[in-house]
């Protein structure tokens, strides 16, 4: 098995959304990650990043929400660039998973075409909701020809336990992780459902959390894999991500 975590976008926020008791507007950049995993000859991503038109005009593809997440210039460097660095063409992919559906983390969905697309079932009722804009939602970004296949339970992709989601609500209704088995380390990667580290060691709600009680109770879940030994990975933590897992780690 072989894992990598991909640079697959960068936005500037509010501080204050993710550490609510700051009093301050001030703001900071949020790294967006994508991971591949090549498994028994199969490609599989979790979460697909910003769409590369975004660095340049995000309010024609994001509207509103781009000035409350607004992407920085990558000077083209995106989920597709960064998969050709390993030798991976879009057509390659078999599988992509979205943690969620808010465009940072399905913005490069339509570039896979011979992908199947997994998503829990939640997730892909509150994308159709009527108010979906108001939650973050992009159609677009998600509402493609290929095959969408919607996960209820835990989903164990090999049925050897290597590859695993996790339901994580809170941040979105639909909101999952994804356990990965490496011989040697383990992953949780918890996308959005842990946005940053600090977040769970202080009990953190951010902001932009649909359900603040349902998120502590995924926190709880998170601290339990954790002590199983498990390296949580956030959705966007700066520190985290050039610390410890920015392009070059390479987990075989
Ligand atoms: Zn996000």
């Amino acid at each position: 098995m072989k894992l990598y975590f991909l640079n697959s976008g960068r936005v500037e926020m509010k501080k204050k959304i993710f550490i609510p008791d700051l009093k301050t507007d001030e703001k900071f950049e949020l790294p967006v990650i994508s991971t591949y995993i090549n498994y028994k000859k199969t490609n599989i991503l979790f979460d697909t990043g910003c769409h590369p038109s975004v660095e340049i005009n995000a309010e024609k593809r994001w509207g509103g929400l781009s000035k409350i997440m607004t992407p920085i210039n990558m000077n083209g460097k995106n989920l597709i660039t960064e998969l050709s660095t390993i030798g991976i063409s879009p057509n390659d992919i078999d599988i992509v998973i979205n943690s969620h559906l808010h465009p940072d983390h399905c913005g490069c969905n339509a570039f896979f075409k011979n992908a199947e697309f997994y998503c829990h079932e939640k997730e892909f009722q509150s994308a159709n909701e009527p108010n979906a804009s108001q939650m973050g939602y992009i159609k677009n970004e998600w509402d493609l020809p290929m095959p969408l296949k919607p996960i209820k339970q835990s989903y164990d992709f090999f049925d050897d336990s290597r590859i695993v989601t996790v339901n994580l609500p809170g941040h979105t209704p639909g909101s999952i992780g994804l356990l990965v088995n490496l011989n040697h380390n383990k992953f949780l990667i918890a996308s959005d459902a842990l946005s940053l580290e600090r977040n769970l060691d202080r009990d953190e709600v951010p902001k932009n959390a649909w359900n603040p009680n349902l998120l502590l109770k995924s926190y709880k879940e998170l601290i339990k894999i954790k002590k199983s030994g498990s390296t949580i990975v956030c959705g966007h933590d700066e520190a985290q991500w050039k610390n410890k897992l920015e392009m070059g780690i390479n987990y075989k």
